[in-house]
């Protein structure tokens, strides 16, 4: 457990998260895509350990269960219900032993489960909070600071959650995914949504996933007016616009869909992100992260937008000492960054 808890920090100034966790161990090899299932954290725990610490490292102050995907049905759809209770003991405890090498917050995981429908919410919800209680119940007896239940589609589905972390007395960051342009998959405003999550007893609220910076933040905007609790925004790290406002959609120019796996074209620097978490902070979002697609670099840039020095800072950009570009300064201040231009 951590020294200080998630309220506490929330309480001195802005919590740095990160994830994309997924994205990034499948571009390593050790996640597929498609199913997505976080087998690495049976298969090859070295490699989750090793990103754990490279997101530490460069300053995130929570270290991620990778629980994400680890629930019933996805197991059975890659042949390995067998494993589900040490898949999500084992990713808890992988995220607790990195913690502690800096003081880190532990944060369990739960997601969209696929398993909520709208034609049978009372039925399909049963099978979503026995799925959340069991992972829940396991990451609780592993020891976990809080829960991240993210991802979500349906404010009904993200209720169960939030009802499942209170069973346990776990305080809940409950963010929504916002793939549509207005509304939840059960036709709450986002805003409204996030409301209702903070009227019942939601720790914190916000989005992740779906949107970049540039199409998430005027929705952060909106609602931190509209909730009394701190607000969490973790964007995908992708050139979202007004016509294009989630990842999903990103295209090729002849139409092709580039989600999941050739989203390059689309990626943000991390000077993009430093600079999403300045304007977050500034519109007074209290957990600031990053999603799928997010790597350490961009963390790193982050952390050090937000005036922070972490362990990986040491290796910070010093471009001036480049062969090249630190002989040419009009390209050094294209490459040097948004240090020397703000
Ligand atoms: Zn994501």
């Amino acid at each position: 457990m951590s020294s200080r808890t998630l309220q506490q920090r929330l309480a001195d100034g802005v919590v740095l998260g990160a994830e994309g966790y997924v994205f990034e161990l499948e571009r390593r090899g050790y996640v597929k895509a498609g199913p997505y299932v976080p087998e690495v954290v049976l298969d090859e725990p070295e490699a989750l350990r090793q990103l754990h610490r490279e997101f530490l490292r460069a300053g995130s102050d929570v270290m991620v269960a990778l629980t994400y995907y680890a629930h019933r049905d996805k197991l059975r759809d890659v042949g390995r219900d067998g494993d589900l209770e040490e898949m999500n003991r084992q990713a808890v405890r992988l995220a607790r032993e990195v913690a502690a090498e800096g003081d880190a917050l532990v944060a369990g995981n739960i997601c969209n489960t696929w398993s909520y429908d709208l034609a049978d919410p009372a039925g399909s919800g049963r099978v979503v909070r026995a799925q959340y209680d069991q992972q829940l119940g396991w990451a609780a007896d592993e020891g976990v600071d809080f829960v991240i239940a993210e991802t979500n589609d349906y404010v009904g589905e993200a209720l169960i959650a939030l009802e499942a972390c209170q069973a346990l007395g776990l305080p809940a960051m409950v963010t929504f995914a916002s793939p549509h342009p207005t509304t939840t998959y059960d036709g709450f405003d986002f805003v409204e949504a996030c409301r209702i999550l903070a009227d019942r007893g939601a720790a914190v609220v916000g989005l992740n996933c779906s949107r970049g910076p540039e199409t998430m933040l005027p929705l952060l905007e909106r609602i931190r007016a509209a909730v009394d609790v701190p607000v969490a925004a973790q964007p995908v790290p992708y050139h979202t616009s007004a016509a294009v406002p989630a990842f999903e959609s990103l295209a090729a120019d002849d139409g092709r869909r580039l989600f999941p796996i050739q989203l390059e074209p689309f990626q943000c620097t991390r000077f993009e992100m430093a600079d999403f978490a300045v304007r977050a902070r500034d519109v007074g979002v209290d957990y600031i992260g990053i999603c799928c697609g997010g790597g350490p670099h961009h963390v790193r840039a982050m952390a050090e937008a937000l005036g922070r020095r972490p362990p990986a800072a040491r290796y910070s950009p010093a471009m001036e000492l480049h062969p090249v570009m630190g002989a040419e300064p009009e390209r050094h201040e294209v490459m040097g960054g948004w240090e020397a231009a703000s």
